[in-house]
């Protein structure tokens, strides 16, 4: 009898998401199979539980949601040799193949073949997860599965953070959504003098403040050129990390910079938007898109500075046990929530 398992599932092409039994899945000789203990919730499933344009192009219904989780392995394929039963991991959502001239040169991150578990193959909102051994993280012992399920959006904010060098440069983070605060909280580990974080959204930019030395700003509010004035930046910002996909802050960023500034934008604009590029051209800004995580540079270097001081713990403001999914996801679409964590080793009726 195939064994089933309790997974979230995009199955009607209509808003919301259901947990449904669906048979543990089968490995292949080069995966292992992996049971979850803790998954993030992640503004991707937001999308794809609101079913929006870019959901309904890109998801197939019947997909297993999730891309965010830690967990344990408990089946190892029969080629792969470098895992054992009980690591506890987390991975890498995105998975390559081998043949582009990127993946070639060891870019793994600029793979055009790139897929992502959740996204457009069977994902971690489930009980078991099968993933390639190549995208296993091993964790250590002193990184929880809390913080083991977040370190995919983790990797974001730090590849994004990573991306100019910021030891004694006064950086500008425009959007204080879980990436951006945990972005700011990378500048300031990372050696930044000041690290700003803007948004409009006051429960966000108290978040900011709790989970990292940094200076909120609420720009519907305040004058970030008064805030400027009092941090005593002459010139402006050397760095700008654009997390908010709001056009108006790319514009007061630009605006922010300093001449020859930086900026690395992991934020989506929606659509096509206007931007002033003779701004752009004249201040002799660069800037830089991101896109996931660099695989696997980004999960030594996120690791390690959880090792050595770097404390996002915070930004997990809810946790529930899977069944209750329905409260996460409404908590995570308030707007004003940090990252939410669902539980799925209990809670469930076994059968
Ligand atoms: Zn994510």
């Amino acid at each position: 009898m195939t064994k089933l398992m309790n997974s979230l599932v995009k199955s009607k092409a209509e808003p919301g998401l259901w947990m449904e039994q669906r048979p543990v899945p089968e490995i292949g000789p080069d995966d292992v199979l992996i049971r979850i203990n803790k998954t993030g919730i992640c503004g991707t499933d937001i999308h794809i539980w609101n079913w929006d344009e870019w959901a309904r192009k890109t998801v197939p219904v019947g997909l297993i949601t999730g891309h965010e989780f830690a967990g344990e392995i408990v089946e190892i394929g029969r080629d792969v040799d470098d895992l054992s039963i009980g690591q506890r991991c987390s991975g890498e959502g995105h998975l390559i193949g081998h043949l582009s001239r990127q993946v070639r040169a060891g870019k793994f991150h600029l793979d055009p073949e790139t897929r992502g578990i959740g996204v457009n193959v069977q994902g971690a909102f489930a009980e078991y997860l099968c993933l390639p051994a190549f995208n296993v993280v091993p964790l250590p012992d002193d990184i929880s599965d809390d913080i083991g399920a977040i370190l995919d959006p983790l990797g974001n904010a730090v590849h994004t953070a990573l991306s100019f060098d910021l030891l004694g440069e006064d950086v500008l983070v425009t959007g204080a959504g879980p990436i951006g605060i945990m972005a700011a909280a990378v500048a300031r580990h990372a050696g930044a003098r000041h690290v700003v974080i803007t948004d409009i959204n006051p429960d966000r930019l108290a978040l900011a403040e709790q989970v990292a030395d940094v200076v909120p700003v609420n720009v519907a509010t305040q004058d970030l050129k008064e805030v400027m004035a009092r941090l005593k930046l002459v010139q402006g910002f050397d760095v700008g990390l654009e997390v908010s996909g709001s056009q108006a802050a790319l514009d007061q960023m630009v605006e922010a910079l300093v001449m020859g500034g930086r900026i690395a934008m992991l934020g989506i604009p929606p659509g096509k938007s206007p931007v002033d590029w003779s701004r752009i051209v004249f201040k002799a800004i660069t800037i830089k898109g991101v896109y996931g995580r660099e695989i696997f540079e980004t999960w030594y270097k996120m690791i390690a500075m959880l090792q050595n001081g770097l404390d996002i713990s915070k930004i997990i403001t809810h946790r529930y046990s899977a069944n209750n999914f329905e409260t996460g996801f409404t908590t995570m679409k308030s707007g004003s929530s940090g990252k939410i964590v669902l539980d799925w080793t209990k809670g469930f009726d076994k059968q």
